[in-house]
């Protein structure tokens, strides 16, 4: 096996209908598995109360992220909801990769879609929510959106729902501790027993 072979293969990309979890399930890995390495999204969106720079993303202005795209700074990026751009900073990856640490991707799909193209060697998880009901139930609940952009999430929603197939794997998130200790399976971690589990 290539140096190349190995660090790709410890790529891993966890994509999924808006609201289905896939915050929570990185939020769930940030504290439980700190052996992850977890990438940090450049975003153009309004930091939300208690995200902090440098940590749940790297909140820059649109002229920066401008800069990051002309300079092939971004391994992928997307317009999210119509609204934001997202987008995987490239180096960042790269090192965690050279530094043989399993690597963790939480973007949408068309982000894992263009990650598929570049490197298709990169496994890709699809975390899926119980049901449609469930997910509809979430994306209202979760409330830190208004009305119009709760419509917009769930139009997007519908689509995402349908590239399941795409993926490698599909996961379902009935209970968060659940799918995380799914996930790290598939990136060939130990799962933590049951009676670990403090979140
Ligand atoms: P939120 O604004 O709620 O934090 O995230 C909105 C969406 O953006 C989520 O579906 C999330 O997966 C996606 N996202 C976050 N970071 C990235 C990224 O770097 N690239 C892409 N393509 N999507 C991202």
């Amino acid at each position: 096996m290539t140096e190349g072979g190995t660090t790709a293969r410890r790529l891993t990309v966890l994509a999924g209908p808006t609201a289905v979890g896939k915050g929570t399930v990185s939020a769930d890995i940030r504290q439980r598995y700190p052996e992850v390495w977890l990438s940090v999204s450049a975003t153009t969106r309004a930091r939300r109360p208690g995200e902090v720079d440098g940590v749940h993303y790297h909140f820059v202005t649109p002229e920066r992220f401008d800069e990051m795209v002309a300079g092939g700074e971004l391994l992928e990026w997307a317009v999210v909801h119509g609204v934001n751009r997202y987008g995987t900073p490239r180096a960042a990856v790269e090192e965690a990769l050279r530094q043989g640490r399993p690597a963790l991707l939480e973007i949408d799909l068309q982000g894992a879609r263009q990650v598929k193209e570049t490197m298709p060697e990169a496994f890709f998880v699809f975390l899926a929510p119980p049901s449609w009901d469930e997910l509809v139930r979430r994306l209202v609940g979760r409330g830190t959106e208004g009305e119009e952009e709760r419509e917009r999430r769930l139009s997007t929603a519908r689509v995402e729902l349908a590239a399941e197939p795409e993926f490698d794997k599909t996961i379902v998130n009935d209970d968060v501790n659940r799918a995380t200790d799914e996930l790290v399976q598939c990136m060939g971690l130990i799962p933590h027993p049951l009676a670990d589990r403090s979140v």
